[in-house]
C-alpha cells in the first residue's frame, strides 16, 4: 500500500525531538509521501527546509499578523521547487483568533497568489460557510482542496460544486462529532477524495492504545484509510490507490523535483 498524507504539520514543536523516527514509522506504514503544511511565513520557511513537499501560506488564525510584505515573502518561498501549493489559507470563524475582515483579506490575497503562480490551493474552512464559498466563487480556482472537511451535507455539496477536492482526517473516527462524515464521505466523487492526518492534531479518537501525549503522526494515516474504506464499503487497497493517485495529480507530485523531495534521507 502506498499512501500520501496531504497535510501534516511536521514543523510543530512536538516533532522537534524525533522527526526522523516519525518519518521512518510513516514509511514503514506505507505513507510514501507527506505534504508538510505551512501555517505562517516563518513556518513555511521551516517546512521548505525539511526537504519534503510543502505548502506556503498563512493560516486564518494568523491573518492579523499579515502585512505589506506577506505576499511577497510567500511568493519567494513558493519559488522553492518543493512548494506544491499555496496555503493553508482560508477562514476560521470557529476560534476567531483574527478579525473576520483580516481573514477575508488575506484569504483572497493568498488565493490570488496561488492562481497567479498556477499552484493549487490548500484551504482551511471552519464554521465559515457560506462566506468561504462566496469568496471562492469569485476567484474560481482550478485546483483547490478543502482540507480537514468537518462540515455538513450542504457545505460539502457547495464545495463540490465549486470543483474542490475534499480532505478527510481522523475527524471521521470521532464518534461524538465526526459520525456524520461516515455517510457524507460516500457523496465525495472518487476522483476528489484525499486523506490526511493534520498531525500532530486530530489523533483518531478510536485508536487503541492512544499514542503517547495523544500526538497524531503520519503513520496513523492507514487507520483513517480503513475507517474511510469501511464507510464506503470498499476494499482499503482500492481507496488507497485512488486517493494516492488523486494526491499525486492534485499536487503534481509525479513531476517533482529533486529525488530528495520524496525521500528525505534519514539519519543513520
Ligand atoms: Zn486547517
Amino acid at each position: 500500500m502506498r499512501l500520501v498524507d496531504i497535510g501534516a504539520n511536521l514543523t510543530h514543536a512536538s516533532f522537534r525531538e524525533d522527526l526522523d523516527e516519525v518519518l521512518a514509522r510513516a514509511r514503514a506504514a506505507g505513507v510514501e509521501r507527506i505534504v508538510v503544511t505551512g501555517t505562517t511565513v516563518e513556518d513555511s520557511r521551516q517546512a521548505a527546509a525539511l526537504g519534503m513537499p510543502f505548502t506556503a501560506g498563512v493560516h486564518p488564525h494568523h491573518a492579523r499578523d499579515c502585512g505589506p510584505d506577506t505576499i511577497a515573502q510567500l511568493r519567494d518561498i513558493a519559488s522553492h521547487p518543493n512548494c506544491v501549493a499555496i496555503g493553508e489559507c482560508g477562514l476560521d470563524f470557529n476560534r476567531n483568533y483574527s478579525p473576520h475582515p483580516d481573514q477575508e483579506k488575506w484569504f483572497a490575497a493568498q488565493a490570488e497568489l496561488g492562481l497567479s503562480l498556477k499552484k493549487p490551493l490548500f484551504l482551511h474552512s471552519r464554521d465559515a460557510h457560506p462566506r468561504f464559498s462566496e469568496i471562492l466563487k469569485v476567484l474560481k480556482p482550478e485546483r483547490a482542496v478543502a482540507h480537514c472537511f468537518t462540515g455538513q451535507k450542504e457545505e460539502l455539496h457547495a464545495y463540490l460544486d465549486l470543483g474542490l477536492y475534499v480532505g478527510i482526517t481522523g475527524w471521521i473516527c470521532d464518534e461524538r462529532r465526526g459520525a456524520h462524515l461516515l455517510e457524507l464521505v460516500r457523496e465525495i466523487p472518487r476522483d476528489r477524495l484525499l486523506l490526511e492526518t493534520d498531525a500532530p492534531y486530530l489523533t483518531p479518537r478510536d485508536m487503541r492504545p492512544q499514542p503517547k501525549a495523544r500526538r497524531n503522526e503520519p503513520a496513523f494515516l492507514p487507520h483513517i484509510l480503513k475507517t474511510v474504506a469501511h464507510a464506503l464499503g470498499r476494499p482499503a487497497e482500492e481507496v488507497a490507490a485512488e486517493t494516492t493517485r488523486n494526491a499525486e495529480k492534485f499536487f503534481s507530485l509525479h513531476e517533482s523535483r529533486s529525488p530528495a523531495a520524496a525521500d528525505r534521507p534519514l539519519a543513520a
